[in-house]
Formats: structure tokens, sequence, C-alpha cells
């Protein structure tokens, strides 16, 4: 009997996905900090895109690894592109969870109950993202 053929990736289990961003934390830029950080998003297809933190000398136009690897999805799939999980590495053994602008930026991508994994002080923790960020900025005109 043959195996049923999909398209779709298997999803990777919350262990597999912090690897991945833990990975990507390899290619941190952070020369001025030494703060180095990855961040893993698993796509609604199944699809699993990272990205690392890039520092600049100015300090502030330093970009963060999951906004990084939130760019890098929508520049490879398009903006129609769902979150439905995401994990936070760093290889400092520090608590990082995402920064405010991360969250806001994610916010519009992010499926509202996708576990996001990242590094805490009593160790890896999980907590939907709605959680993360209960009050979003919207803009609704009138
Ligand atoms: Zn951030």
């Amino acid at each position: 009997m043959q195996p049923i053929e999909t398209n779709t990736t298997p999803l990777l289990t919350s262990e597999e996905l912090f690897e991945r961003a833990r990975q990507a934390a390899l290619n941190s830029y952070s020369p001025y900090s030494g703060f180095r950080v990855g961040a893993a998003l698993q796509l609604t297809d199944g699809s699993v895109v990272t990205g690392t933190n890039v520092e600049n000398v100015s300090y502030g136009l330093t970009i963060c690894a999951e906004r990084s690897a939130l760019v890098r999805a929508i520049s490879q799939f398009g903006p129609q592109i769902r979150i439905q999980a995401v994990a936070v590495a760093n290889l400092n053994d520090a608590p990082s969870p995402p920064c405010g602008a991360c969250r806001q930026v994610l916010a519009e991508f992010i499926l509202p109950d996708a576990p996001v994994q990242f590094p805490a002080a009593e160790g890896v923790r999980t907590m939907p993202f709605s959680a993360l960020l209960p009050l979003a900025f919207e803009l609704k005109l009138k």
C-alpha cells in the first residue's frame, strides 16, 4: 500500500521548533550587545521560517530575531501567511520573551492562540500569543 502523499510539511514538535530557533541564533550579528537570539515561526502550511537579530552601530536600527523571521516569511511566501507557533531562543542563557515591538508586529500575522516559547528565568516558557499581547493596537477609524 502506498503512503498518501500530501503537500503539507509535517508540523514540528515544540522541541524541534525551539532547536530551529537556537540554530538560527548561531547566525546572529550582535557585536555590540553579544546577545545572540534566534526565532523560528511555524506557519499554518507547515513551513518553518527562522530569523536572527541583526544589530547596527546606531543601535536604534537593530532588528530583533522575531521581526527578522517575520519579514523573511512574508518575503518568501507573501502576506497571506499565518503563524501557528513561535519559538525564541538565545545563546546567552538569558530570559528573552519577545519585546513589545515584535509582539505588535507579529499580531497582524499570528493566530491568537498560537503558542509562543521563549527562555524565561525558570526555563523555557510557553504562552498563547493572546496572553503576551492582550490589547494589540488596531487602526479603526470612524
Ligand atoms: Zn523584538
